[in-house]
């Protein structure tokens, strides 16, 4: 096994570690693996809307259909414009906590959802 590691800015194979980080002379770009890794396994699964496109903390996004507040007799209707949601491990689905105005906090599923 080759511990190289390429370069993930410019893709240069000069890149070299320094103990804790890696560093690339070809673009000064610094960086550690070990992020660079968590961040990749987030992206991989991360949270997507009805039509696929990933979303992240602080995204405002739109209700695509009538939504049932659970345990109220509210509804969130169709076209309502969230702001600043957040992401959540929601074991029952809901993986984005956000506020709506008019209701309050409540969890959405992200496939009822899409990227404002
Ligand atoms: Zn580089």
């Amino acid at each position: 096994m080759d511990d190289q590691i390429n370069c993930p800015q410019c893709n240069s194979e000069n890149a070299y570690n320094d103990g804790s980080l890696w560093n690339c002379p070809d673009c000064g770009h610094e960086w550690n693996p070990d992020t660079a890794a968590a961040a990749d396994a987030e992206a991989g699964q991360g949270v997507r809307d009805a039509n696929g496109n990933p979303l992240a903390d602080g995204d405002s996004v739109t209700v695509i259909k009538d939504l049932k507040v659970k345990g109220s007799s509210l509804v969130v209707k169709g076209g309502t414009k969230v702001k600043n949601i957040r992401l959540v491990d929601g074991a029952d689905g809901h993986n984005i906590a956000c506020k709506i105005d008019g209701i309050g906090a409540m969890n959405l599923k992200s496939e009822f959802v899409k990227k404002a």
